[in-house]
């Protein structure tokens, strides 16, 4: 394959849902496999049917070919499901594919999540070799009796064992962590930010709990079996965790997301900034120029599509102008550096306040936004009810 060839060799299938092609400098890898599905998880996992591996590389080689490549690659996510449940073979292949069909960005950021339990130094060098930079571990929490609470089948030293490798790696660390655990109090809650801290990531994203409909815990909490924190308790850990962070140098620059100085997710800030991204995999989401479009969520489905030349094309929508402008907006406003007015009316040709002006101007006098020197941002208030807001800014297209 020649890297810089903008031509796709294999025709683009058009059943059921044709699929979209667009230039962008981004690509997220769905990787499905997990050891077992965690009591909370409703993401697009398959548990076990390892053997599916060699048809699912086939897979992504069918949905590389149909991938436009005109542009070089500045960032990469290989996230799941579980990565490093690929055979070290497997994601060698996945690998060399991107190689073969991209040309690198120089200084791209390559991120491969990871399960503490899978990674060796073997997997590490094989994975710099090939040019990852960045190693997203799903720690969830640092304490024993919190990681079975939220069933998760890993242990601290396993944790402890994972991050120093990747450090002595020289690999940047991200952390995915877990507040408002049932159970959980805001003093184990003070513990485990501490744990963080010390822990030498560079990167840490921090998610409340949230249990969805046809999970374990859905069904647990439907049969009184399991409590969620309240919701002041929830508030106050957030608040903390933003206190804490940030008085220890931590930049807050995602609703959800802390980094070191000069350690923010390129790739994550891509989709903050409303920009194009391939996407590969089942139920993997890409976006080009307002059409996005999700691959179908069961991996058996899409094996079985995409290994036939059809489309894997699940979910496919062709925003509005309008819609389109609005995503933007919130999307911005995820982020802690907010809404450059004047950014934003040269990039969209309408400014937020023509676009959306009513709904602003009751969420700045409600004190869930702040206007600030041309810029609009989530005020402390509104990053607590963040999520409650977005319909609303979106609902009016
Ligand atoms: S490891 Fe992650 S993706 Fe897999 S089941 Fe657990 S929460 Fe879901």
């Amino acid at each position: 394959m020649n890297h810089a060839d903008s031509q796709t060799e294999a025709p683009l299938p058009q059943e059921p849902i044709p699929l979209a092609q667009g230039a962008a400098r981004s690509l997220y890898v769905h990787v499905p496999f997990c050891r077992h599905r965690c009591g909370y998880c409703n993401f697009a996992v398959v548990v076990g049917h390892r053997e599916w591996e060699p048809r699912l590389l086939r897979a992504y080689g069918q949905e590389a070919r149909w991938t436009r490549n005109d542009a070089p690659l500045e960032t990469l996510y290989i996230g799941g499901g579980t990565p490093s449940r690929l055979s070290l073979p497997g994601m060698e292949q996945l690998l060399e594919l991107i190689h073969s069909r991209f040309r690198i960005a120089p200084g791209a950021e390559w991120t491969v999540e990871a399960n503490p339990e899978d990674v060796s130094p073997a997997w590490l060098r094989l994975l710099q070799g090939y040019g990852v930079t960045r190693i997203s571990l799903g720690v969830q929490s640092f304490r024993p009796e919190k990681l079975r609470r939220l069933d998760r089948d890993h242990q601290p030293q396993q944790i402890r064992r994972a991050i120093d490798r990747v450090l002595e790696a020289g690999l940047v660390l991200s952390l995915d962590v877990i507040f408002a655990a049932p159970g959980e109090t805001l003093s184990q809650w003070r513990q485990e930010l501490e744990a963080v801290q010390a822990s030498g990531a560079q990167h840490v994203s921090l998610y409340g709990l949230t249990i969805e409909r046809g999970t374990w815990f859905w069904s647990l909490r439907h049969h009184g079996k399991l409590h969620e924190v309240v919701e002041e308790v929830q508030a106050a850990m957030y608040l903390e965790a933003i206190q804490r962070l940030t008085a220890a140098g931590w930049e807050h620059y995602e609703v959800s997301n802390f980094a070191r100085p000069g350690y923010l997710c390129r790739h994550n800030l891509n989709y903050w900034h409303c920009d194009d991204y391939h996407a590969w995999g089942p139920g993997a989401a890409r976006h080009y120029q307002g059409t996005r479009q999700t691959n179908h969520p069961s991996t058996s489905t899409y094996l079985r599509r995409v290994l036939a030349g059809r489309s894997p094309v699940w979910q496919s929508e062709r925003l509005s102008p309008q819609l389109r402008m609005r995503e933007a907006l919130v999307l911005a406003l995820r982020t802690t550096a907010g809404v450059d007015v004047g950014a934003f009316g040269r990039r969209w040709g309408t400014s937020p306040w023509q676009l959306a002006g009513e709904t602003l101007r009751r969420f700045v006098e409600e004190g869930f936004l702040e206007e600030c020197g041309g810029t609009l941002r989530l005020s402390r208030r509104g990053l607590l009810v963040s999520d409650a807001l977005w319909p609303e800014l979106l609902a009016e297209a």
